[in-house]
């Protein structure tokens, strides 16, 4: 047995997988060990689960082996799922077994918050993962097939009602815009049968978005056959059906997908981690108050924006940095050396609209449209598996194709 310290990181998402990455760079092998603890044996990127959702992307192209980005002489790699972290034991409860930690890196992501809105963790899908998203496309073409096969005639089958438009919602909208006429054309369905649905509850969508962005947003979804229900808070989900508004209006629909909103894996309340809005508040230098071993990451915690004094959204740009400065931070408590406070560079927000549609802001709020942004998009995604894997990682999964 090694008596190196130990670095264990869980989950291999953005903030893990990046982690990881830089440990190996800045930590000689004499250092540490480290552990990469995973529940599947891939990593995929999150920020284009809405295309796996709607059909528009191969589920392969958002996914890759851990094993080909992770030095595997440098990083143990464990396909286990997280049970439970003991804070004062150090210690990792995994489904089939134990690790031990000298420091740990919580990094589990998000998942569907539902607000406690009856019915809604049952009766509706959610854009959390490569195989719930899937589970979304398969059952829309599922519902399309059903109706062309004569076996169901009620247009309500073919709705398709997505609750919530922050980006996700909106960035799913923008797909199956461009995925409808699609499958109309595959099963010989009228495209005026099929209605896209977007329900919220805020008097916009975007909600606190640039107005001008959300207005051309809002245009472009609406020229390709979106309707939205703006003010319209969802009361209730039902198996088939939103129940909305003061009224208690039901909106029928054969496919109901949530993105209301996420927080923190639910680990961290298992763990007896002190959750806010279900994430942690960390200090500075990116550690749990109270555990100097312990660094809390991307979607499981907040991060405070002192100038705007809220916290950052939740995001895999902010993820991705966060990242940096905990490696930074693990080479200087193995160095004895002074810790480092993370501080954001916004770099700004771009959202696909579908196809070559999107709209964003970079920089310090310059504002891209349609062709350049969703070029923008690209770039921005590609930068990230750059910084991963290098050319060839780019080569193998960037999105490459000129609008
Ligand atoms: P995640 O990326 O969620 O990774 C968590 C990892 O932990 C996963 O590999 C998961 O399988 C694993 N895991 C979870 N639980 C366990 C367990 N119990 N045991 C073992 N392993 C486990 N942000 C942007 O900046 N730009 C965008 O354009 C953007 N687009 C988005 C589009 C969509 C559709 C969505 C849903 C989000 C988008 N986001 C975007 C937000 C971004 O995806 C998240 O902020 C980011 O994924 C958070 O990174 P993370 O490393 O914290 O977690
Ligand atoms: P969100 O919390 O940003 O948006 C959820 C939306 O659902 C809100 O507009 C809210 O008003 C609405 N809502 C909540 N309860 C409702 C109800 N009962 N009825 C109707 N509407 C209701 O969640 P998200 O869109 O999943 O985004 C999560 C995070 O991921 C955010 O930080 C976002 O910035 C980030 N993200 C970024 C991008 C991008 O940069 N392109 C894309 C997707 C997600």
């Amino acid at each position: 047995m090694s008596n190196k310290p130990k670095i264990v990181v869980l989950g291999a998402g953005y903030a893990g997988m990046m982690t990881t990455k830089r440990l190996t760079q800045k930590l000689g092998a004499e250092e540490a060990d480290i552990v990469l603890v995973n529940k599947h044996n891939y990593h995929y990127q999150s920020t284009w689960l809405h295309e796996v959702a709607a059909g528009t992307i191969d589920v392969n192209k958002v996914r890759m082996l851990i094993t080909d980005v992770i030095d595997t002489n440098r990083v143990e790699i464990v396909y286990d799922t997280v049970q439970e972290v003991k804070k004062d034991e150090q210690q990792v409860i995994l489904e089939n077994s134990e690790l031990d930690y000298d420091y740990l890196v919580f990094s589990l992501g998000f998942e569907k918050a539902s607000f406690g809105i009856p019915g809604m963790e049952e009766n509706s899908m959610s854009i959390e993962s490569v195989d719930k998203s899937r589970l979304i496309s398969e059952h829309i073409e599922h519902q399309f097939a059903r109706y062309s096969s004569g076996k169901e005639t009620n247009d309500d089958l073919l709705n398709i009602v997505v609750g919530g438009s922050g980006f996700t919602g909106i960035e799913f909208v923008g797909e199956l815009a461009e995925k409808v006429p699609e499958l109309c054309r595959k099963y010989d369905i009228e495209r005026s049968k099929v209605r896209i649905i977007n329900v919220e509850a805020a008097p916009s969508i975007l909600p606190g978005f640039d107005e001008e962005l959300v207005a051309y947003a809002r245009k472009s979804l609406e020229d390709r056959g979106v309707e939205f229900r703006i003010g319209t808070k969802i009361q209730e989900c039902k198996p088939n059906a939103f129940i909305v508004g003061e009224d208690n209006e039901e909106i029928k629909a054969g496919t109901i997908v949530w993105t209301g909103g996420v927080q923190g894996s639910s680990i961290l309340s298992k763990s007896g981690f002190e959750v806010f809005k279900g994430k942690v508040n960390v200090d500075g230098d990116l550690r749990v108050p109270g555990y100097e071993n312990i660094f809390m990451l991307g979607d499981c915690s907040w991060v405070m924006d002192k100038e705007n004094d809220r916290p950052y959204p939740p995001t895999a740009q902010l993820a991705i940095q966060e990242a940096d400065t905990a490696a930074n931070n693990l080479a200087a408590l193995l160095r004895g050396e002074q810790l480092e406070d993370f501080v954001f560079d916004n770099k700004g927000t771009v959202a696909s609209l579908g196809g070559s549609h999107a709209m964003g802001t970079v920089f310090s709020g310059y504002k891209l449209y349609g062709k350049t942004a969703r070029t923008m998009k690209n770039v921005i995604d590609n930068r990230y598996l750059f910084m991963l894997g290098g050319p060839k990682l780019v080569l193998k999964k960037g999105k490459l194709r000129p609008f």
